[in-house]
């Protein structure tokens, strides 16, 4: 049955679902803990609005399982997990809100942990560390000359397309390569900053027309009009820094590049869509794997990690995306069956 719950968690391999109503702070939340054979669930908590509360579920699962996997890659000792909390229409007292949903996270005795996702930040953090220990992203997780984890990511993001460039194009270094951004945010903007440095030429697309100046003016990046014209602008390497599912039956036909890496997450429409790459002679660098220096971040401020190791973990995607496109050329597969089928080695531990 299209809403059963249950038999949902069971298809995604979701080892828990929580659910927790508290009425005096409206609190709705769900709680989804994907898998924790490698350590306890670490995952952000969303607060958004809902159309129904199987919607949030599914999203909770399909996110929880999203960490497991980005966990696992990364060589984490962490299991994938994701919160939902379901927006009221009137929020009566955030602190409270939160500290209510800390408590909960107490009940799970450390089986997973929270962190900011959409709609939530650091002082709501704070209001759950009042209650639970089992939080991070908090303002006094000042481990870290970043304030945000978006450099790192972006970090992470040159480290797998550098591996892409050597497996592909045979070459060391990222002079000269031509890279088209799509999203120029966070992640987007350091990624275009960071190239630029590397002496890579730049065209770029945002939706924001501020964000596409900004671009030009700091950094010389060529503008285009269009996400298609972006698609169809010949290059090395194409990096979706914007939404999901930009590879699809759609767009992948009209890609002129060699190469797709880039930090956006599930940019497969579908699974199918890395094969459909493959056939093409395009490079795919898995998102999950590409993408994985946030989490990096997040965990190691938990842990209390120091910078410099933390860093050395996100150079490591390097490596890691090498040992995915070797084992995708020798098994003649997609890299993203073989990166999924490495996070399923990992797991059967
Ligand atoms: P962001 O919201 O800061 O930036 C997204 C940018 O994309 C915005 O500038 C927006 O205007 C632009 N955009 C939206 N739709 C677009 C379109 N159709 N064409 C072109 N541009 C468009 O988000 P972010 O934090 O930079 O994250 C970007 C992507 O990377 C997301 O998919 C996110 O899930 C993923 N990601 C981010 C991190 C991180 O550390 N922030 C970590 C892992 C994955």
């Amino acid at each position: 049955m299209e809403d059963d719950i249950l038999r949902l968690a069971e298809s995604m391999q979701c080892q828990e679902l929580h659910m927790v109503l508290d009425e005096p702070t409206g609190l709705r939340a769900i709680i989804a803990i994907h898998n924790t054979v490698l350590g306890p669930a670490l995952g952000g908590c969303r607060f958004l609005e809902y159309p129904s509360t199987y919607v949030a579920v599914q999203d909770a699962i399909r996110l929880a399982r999203g960490m497991t996997y980005k966990a696992a890659i990364s060589n984490l000792p962490l299991g994938g997990g994701k919160a939902v909390l379901l927006k009221p229409k009137r929020m009566l007292d955030r602190v409270e809100y939160f500290r209510a949903f800390g408590r909960f996270l107490n009940t799970l005795n450390g089986r997973y942990i929270t962190a900011v996702d959409s709609g939530t930040s650091t002082a709501d953090m704070d209001a759950i560390a009042l209650e639970t220990q089992h939080v991070t992203n908090t303002t006094t997780h000042k481990l870290f000359s970043l304030a945000d984890p978006s450099p790192l990511t972006a970090e992470g993001v040159v480290c797998g397309m550098r591996a892409a460039v050597k497996f592909k194009l045979k070459k060391d270094n990222l002079k000269g390569v031509r890279v088209l951004v799509q999203g120029l945010g966070h992640v987007g903007f350091s990624l275009v900053e960071q190239l630029t440095a590397l002496g890579a030429q730049l065209t770029v697309f945002d939706i924001n027309p501020t964000a596409m100046s900004r671009a030009h003016v700091q950094f010389g990046a060529v503008l285009v009009n269009s996400l298609e014209e972006l698609l169809e602008t010949e290059a090395d390497v194409f990096a979706p820094c914007a939404l999901g599912a930009i590879l699809n039956d759609h767009n992948i036909p009209k890609l002129r590049v060699p190469i797709v890496a880039g930090a956006a997450n599930n940019q497969l429409l579908e699974n199918r869509h890395g094969e459909m790459l493959a056939g093409a002679g395009i490079l795919y660098a898995p998102d999950y794997v590409i993408n994985a220096g946030g989490l990096i971040y997040v965990a190691d401020q938990y842990a209390h990690t120091t910078e410099a190791e933390s860093r050395e973990k996100v150079h490591a995607i390097y490596d890691t995306m090498m040992e995915i496109f070797r084992r995708s050329e020798k098994e003649k597969k997609s890299t993203n069956s073989i990166a999924d089928a490495i996070v399923l080695e990992k797991l059967k531990q």
